[in-house]
């Protein structure tokens, strides 16, 4: 047998049922906030990871689908959206000969070489907000602002937005060399991973997973005592700005994110009961630059959809579906005989085509099997054609709740129908 590559999942069942609901609120917030659906290539070149992700974060050292196609060009299955979109952006000169905001949003899989574990996967996908060509902090708020209200209408309880600013360039070089001056001789303390990050990129031992309770790491310098006059000034207009619109908060100095294109606003969506991460993102002004295009300033995230999932999974709209979900339909058109069948079939297409879902017996059932099928899809009512009726011209539909039988009019069906259901 042929199993599925490990660090990957089918979706199917419940969990379609609840992807589905979930994948449909995203899309519905990004419309109401007016952003744009855009689809990118699933593997891009090599280079464009290299140069936006950066060549120390932990996707390019070492998570990432790396592969020669037949023309030996290297290529990469995308760890992540945000280098795609703005790859698009740049190719298709999206910001031409405008001076307003271009909003633009993603749903899709990506691929990271990770070691498998809860919440984890190689295979797993992201709803991401990109909002380019806005630097005024209001955009800042509205992008955590959509990510939060999603995460409400979902119902996702305890969620509180863990929000850092990392300066401009010059607070941030100022605080990286306290940083370093701070760890330097404390290096031994840190594990090996963080050793190797003091020389190649400090602010990333912030983000260290394996070292959550170092006393070393609990002290480091503060961040925001670094950021210089306008980066403060910026950071308390988001902040502000989050105030309005009633967005939950704290600043965490910690918050640094992994990938290297990021500056001033950083932030997560965190579940504080549970410490779990649902999605991340922050403001990156010089990313569209550093791959070839002009400077325009952007800020976006990205969800884990699938611990957004996960979480619903206890959502008590869920909890009366089975694991084996197999559907769930208005109408159950029984039938027997071939006469029967054939009226089934012209029936059911009847009632699709005015927007009533149906199910029809296609694998020769039984009436008994038909019954039960009925009731595992929740159908509300139930058709059962027999010869005698059908040549009069009349339906049998039994209500399946109260068990009540009618004769309708053949040429009534669909008016009783929508009446009731
Ligand atoms: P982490 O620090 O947990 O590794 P990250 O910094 O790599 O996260 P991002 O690249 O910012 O994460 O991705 C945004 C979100 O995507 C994360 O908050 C998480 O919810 C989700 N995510 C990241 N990697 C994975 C993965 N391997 N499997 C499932 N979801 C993931
Ligand atoms: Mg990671």
């Amino acid at each position: 047998m042929i199993t599925k590559p490990k660090g990957t999942y089918d979706i199917l069942g419940k969990d379609a049922v609840i992807n589905g609901y979930y994948n449909d609120i995203c899309e519905s917030y990004a419309k109401l906030y007016n952003f744009n659906y855009v689809r990118t290539p699933i593997f891009e070149s090599s280079d464009l990871y290299h140069r936006s992700v950066g060549e120390t974060s932990d996707i390019v050292t070492k998570e990432t689908y790396d592969f020669k196609d037949r023309s030996e060009r290297n290529m990469t299955l995308r760890p992540e959206g945000t280098a795609g979109v703005v790859r698009c952006l740049i190719e298709n000169k999206l910001y031409g000969n405008r001076n307003d905001a271009i909003k633009l949003y993603y749903n899709g899989t990506m691929y990271r070489y990770e070691r498998p574990q809860a919440g984890r996967n190689r295979e797993f996908t992201q709803f991401g907000i990109e909002m380019f060509n806005s630097n005024d902090p209001l955009s800042d708020a509205e992008v955590i602002s959509i990510g939060y209200n999603i995460l409400q209408e979902l119902g996702i309880e305890s969620l509180v937005v863990n929000i850092n600013s990392l300066g401009d360039k010059e607070s941030r070089q100022n605080y990286t060399k306290a940083l370093v001056d701070y760890l330097t001789p404390r290096i031994n303390e840190l594990c090996e991973d963080c050793q190797k990050r003091l020389k190649t990129n400090p602010l990333r031992i912030l983000d260290c997973k394996y070292d959550q309770n170092n006393e070393i790491l609990k002290n480091v310098p503060k961040m925001t005592d670094y950021l210089n006059e306008e980066s403060q000034k910026r950071f308390k207009e988001v902040l502000n700005n989050l105030d309005v619109l009633e967005v939950d908060y704290v600043v965490n100095p910690n918050i640094v994110r992994g990938l290297d294109y990021y500056d001033h606003t950083v932030f997560e969506f965190i579940l504080e009961d549970k410490g779990i991460t649902l999605g991340a993102g922050g403001r990156y002004n010089s990313l569209v630059k550093e791959l070839g295009g002009p400077e325009i300033p952007a800020v976006g995230f990205a969800f884990g959809n699938e611990r957004i999932i996960n979480e619903l999974k206890e959502h008590s709209v869920f909890s009366e579906l089975p694991e084996d979900y197999q559907g769930n339909v208005d109408v159950y058109i029984m039938s027997v005989s071939d006469e029967e069948k054939l009226n089934a079939l012209k029936i059911s297409q009847n009632l699709r085509l005015n927007g009533i879902s149906c199910e029809i017996n296609s694998n020769n059932l039984s009436m008994k099997s038909q019954f039960k099928i009925a009731d595992k899809l929740n159908a509300k009512q139930l058709i059962i054609l027999n010869s005698e009726d059908l040549q009069k011209g009349l339906i049998n539909i039994k209500d399946n709740a109260t068990k009540e039988e009618q004769k309708i009019d053949e040429d009534e069906v669909v008016e009783y129908l929508v009446g009731i259901l």
